[in-house]
């Protein structure tokens, strides 16, 4: 049985898009035979912050997290692939960089645990939220 085909969306965030490293992260993502369907740059107000990261609302680094995504554009895209959301999981690496394996994003390009790099969705249901969160007019288009 081949993976299933899925659709992931990472957000590349302000640290390494201050730190010019958009260009190089996404080279890592196509390396890895994902497929960008959608891209773009954003500023992230403080109500979509906290709307997109709501599940982190009780946390004591929400306020903080919500001020780093908003501290300036991000590069939003809808990756697409076989078990797209695992393995860009597994390039990513741990939530923690200094945990982070060899070669994986947030080794390669995260500072710290807040200043982190990169974002994945972490299931097919935050998956499809988060895509069409910032990706409405993405709903039902197939990558040509
Ligand atoms: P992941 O992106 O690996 O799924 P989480 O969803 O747990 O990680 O975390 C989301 C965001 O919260 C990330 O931007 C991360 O930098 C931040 N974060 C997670 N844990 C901590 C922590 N202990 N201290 C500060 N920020 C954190
Ligand atoms: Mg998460």
């Amino acid at each position: 049985m081949p993976a299933a085909m899925e659709r992931t969306l990472s957000i590349i965030k302000p640290d390494a898009v201050a730190k010019s490293m958009t260009g190089p992260i996404i080279e890592k993502i196509e390396g890895a035979g994902l497929k960008p369907i959608a891209m773009r740059m954003l500023h992230l107000t403080q109500a979509q912050a906290e709307a997109f990261y709501a599940v982190h609302r009780e946390r004591p680094f929400f306020s903080s997290l919500v001020k780093f995504m908003t501290s300036g554009p991000v590069v939003v895209s809808a990756l697409e692939g076989e078990d797209a959301i695992r393995r860009y999981r597994d390039l990513m690496g741990a939530t923690n960089p200094e945990e982070a394996a060899e070669g994986t994003l947030r080794r390669l390009f995260a500072a710290n645990i807040e200043q982190y790099a990169v974002h994945g969705s972490d299931a097919s249901e935050t998956a499809r939220q988060e895509i069409s969160f910032v990706f409405r007019e993405l709903e039902g288009v197939e990558r040509s």
